[in-house]
């Protein structure tokens, strides 16, 4: 092991976004390989939080619509992401979860396509993905699901059907990326539109939609962007679409004149559309905090970063566990795998319980994934290979083989 840190050590000194941990709160001792699911808590937040209430909710109260930029925020927020997939200023709006914004999006795309009534999903995508193209189906008479059984190429589940495609960049479980501009370029030859789940890319994977041709995204904000628990998601719609976009959530913020009072829904211009109801203005200034460092950040090195930490962790794993039978789901060649890596192991449920008890925080996807995160901004590959030494440890001492780490908690 003792390899894996001197080896660790010198890749932490040569790292050029190391500087960056500092911006981070890390719980004493705690090694965190969890934030691509909730990022740790930049360390700029709270303030930022105690003064929209205290300043800007206090004092300024109504004001503060105009005097704070309370109106404009899901736009200027959504402006601070732009760079990270590609997308121009005012093209992104921030607002609500990422399971409401696939519902707009979806509906928008059967609108933009009449006479197509199929939305093919990925049959092994995130479950609200397709549990909001059911609920969309069940509303909309005549639309049904199709689904992509895992390892079937997306053509063959395209046809002249289908006005919407609707697949995750980064796959939550394995990490695989899809091609996005070879999909995009397959769904457009069959005249369908292409709905993009960025969850497990922003923030560390690169992503450029516009150069990928793509159609519609959306994406959560709490994973490697660290806006904390319930932080609003973000979507983004091509500008050729924007005129003719029409999403069935037409609350009075995505109007085009909301203090007009008028009975007819007037779509605003542009990505504001996408905007429903009054926006979460807390929850907003916590992101917008924590969306600050990216204007900071060299993307591709912290990309390259990603990969150069994922292929150490995959080395270090099978190097030190591999006699264990724990398998590698997650794609070995770099250019394909997202920034997590995951393990199927019969016991991975206890070997994730027995980490957690340790101070190591992973997580466990079903049926026998052990899923671990390496969000680039904040991680050193230090804490990696003191990550790997403890898993090692625990299969090699059977330390998950304990009754306390076999009950099931609601969430994994
Ligand atoms: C995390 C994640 C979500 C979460 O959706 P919420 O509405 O924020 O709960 C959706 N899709 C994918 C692919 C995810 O990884």
């Amino acid at each position: 092991m003792t390899d894996f840190l001197r080896r660790a050590a010198d890749l932490d000194a040569a790292d050029p976004i190391a500087p960056f941990a500092a911006e981070f709160h890390v719980p004493d001792g705690l090694i965190y390989l969890d934030g691509n699911s909730l990022g740790l808590m930049p360390t700029r937040v709270p303030a930022r939080v105690a003064e929209t209430a205290t300043g800007e909710w206090a004092e300024g109260l109504i004001r503060s619509w105009t005097s704070a930029g309370w109106f404009t925020m899901p736009m200027t927020v959504g402006d601070r992401i732009a760079p990270l997939i590609g997308a121009s200023a005012g093209e992104v709006a921030v607002g609500d979860s990422t399971s409401v914004n696939l519902f707009k999006g979806l509906a928008a795309a059967l609108h933009l396509r009449p006479g197509r009534h199929v939305v093919l999903a990925d049959g092994a995508n995130f479950p609200t993905d397709v549990y909001m193209a059911q609920g969309l189906a069940d509303l909309v008479p005549g639309t049904t699901v199709r689904y992509l059984e895992p390892g079937q190429p997306v053509s063959s589940g395209l046809g002249d059907d289908v006005a919407v495609l609707l697949l995750s960049h980064v796959d939550y479980r394995t990490a695989r990326v899809r091609d996005m501009a070879a999909v995009t370029a397959d769904v457009h030859a069959r005249g369908a539109l292409v709905l993009w789940d960025l969850s497990h890319t922003t923030g560390a994977v690169a992503c450029d939609l516009p150069a990928a041709d793509a159609d519609m995204a959306v994406g959560c904000t709490y994973k490697y962007l660290n806006g904390g628990p319930g932080a609003p998601a973000f979507m983004w719609v091509h500008p050729r679409h924007h005129e003719a976009l029409r999403q069935p959530l037409s609350g009075w913020m995505g109007h085009a004149a909301p203090f007009d009072f008028t009975r007819g829904y007037a779509p605003a211009a542009g990505a504001r559309r996408l905007v429903c109801g009054t926006p979460q203005v807390l929850s907003l200034a916590a992101l917008d905090e924590a969306l600050a460092v990216w204007a900071l950040v060299d993307l591709p090195a912290l990309y390259a970063k990603s990969r150069a930490m994922t292929s150490f962790f995959v080395e270090a794993v099978e190097t030190r566990c591999g006699h264990h039978g724990v398998t590698l789901i997650s794609p070995r060649e770099p250019a394909e795998r997202g920034s997590h890596v995951s393990f199927d192991y019969a016991h991975g449920y206890e070997v994730v319980q027995a980490l957690i008890a340790r101070g190591v925080i992973g997580d466990f996807r079903a049926p026998a994934a052990m899923r671990f995160g390496f969000a680039p901004l904040y991680l050193s590959f230090t804490q990696v290979a003191r990550a790997v030494a403890h898993l090692a440890d625990v299969l090699d001492t059977r330390a998950w083989d304990d009754p306390r780490f076999r009950v099931r908690a609601v969430v994994t």
